[in-house]
């Protein structure tokens, strides 16, 4: 039996509309994607014995060692993404359950998207057909290096810490593009934006937060 779209109990609208009160008390501002994290399942993009906590405001387990990130994470890297002006290419490293590329999806023209564990991102595309979101491509690769072929993107999104800045990823971002991007060992991350400006790029710190590592290489 497969989940419905539009939830009962749990699931449902009503639930839903009460994590978007939560992310609105925290600094999630942005109507737009509080419209958006409102509109699509999440439930949808974790396994069904998880359904019932989907629209808690925590990341949860989507196997192979990964997590799909917490909504208040989703939102704030969403907002900062929009913040930069006219965003229409946004390229997303690190697909895992999905969701955050279908919250990305609703809001800006094309995205691409890239992971490194195949049975997560056959799911993720599964979930994309199901939910008719028709204007995501993905790529089935080591995402450190981004997508050379398809750059430059107006965003960069990675949603796994890597220990240092993978700098080939900024040179795919076009003049006033932003990278968003958590960094640092294990306990020690925080989240960092960085603008680039002709041939330099400007760095803000926010906060401290807690992702997966960004890895090497593929798994089948
Ligand atoms: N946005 C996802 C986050 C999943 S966790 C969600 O909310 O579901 C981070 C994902 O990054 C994992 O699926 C992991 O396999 C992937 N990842 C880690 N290193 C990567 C790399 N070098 N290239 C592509 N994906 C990577």
């Amino acid at each position: 039996m497969s989940l419905s779209f539009n939830g009962v109990g749990m699931t449902s609208q009503r639930t839903r509309d009460r994590l978007v009160s939560i992310l609105r008390e925290q600094k999630i501002k942005d109507e737009k994607v509080l419209k958006v994290i409102a509109e699509i399942p999440r439930h949808l993009f974790v396994d069904e014995a998880l359904a019932s906590r989907a629209y808690e405001n925590i990341s949860l387990p989507i196997g192979h060692g990964q997590t799909i990130s917490q909504p208040y994470m989703v939102a704030l890297m969403t907002q900062l993404l929009l913040e930069g002006g006219s965003v229409t290419r946004v390229l997303e490293v690190g697909t895992g359950s999905g969701y955050q590329t279908a919250i990305l999806s609703k809001l800006v023209s094309n995205v691409f998207s890239v992971e490194r564990i195949k049975p997560l991102l056959d799911s993720a595309k599964g979930k994309f057909r199901q939910l008719k979101l028709n204007n995501i491509l993905t790529n089935y690769s080591d995402g450190g290096w981004g997508w050379s072929s398809k750059a430059p993107f107006d965003a960069i999104i990675v949603t796994a810490a890597p220990e240092t800045l993978p700098t080939s990823l900024l040179e795919q971002l076009i003049d006033g593009g932003r990278l968003i991007i958590p960094m640092g060992e294990k306990g020690k991350q925080e989240l960092l934006v960085f603008q680039r400006v002709g041939d330099k790029y400007h760095k803000k710190t926010l906060e401290k937060v807690s992702f997966v590592p960004l890895l090497n290489g593929k798994i089948a």
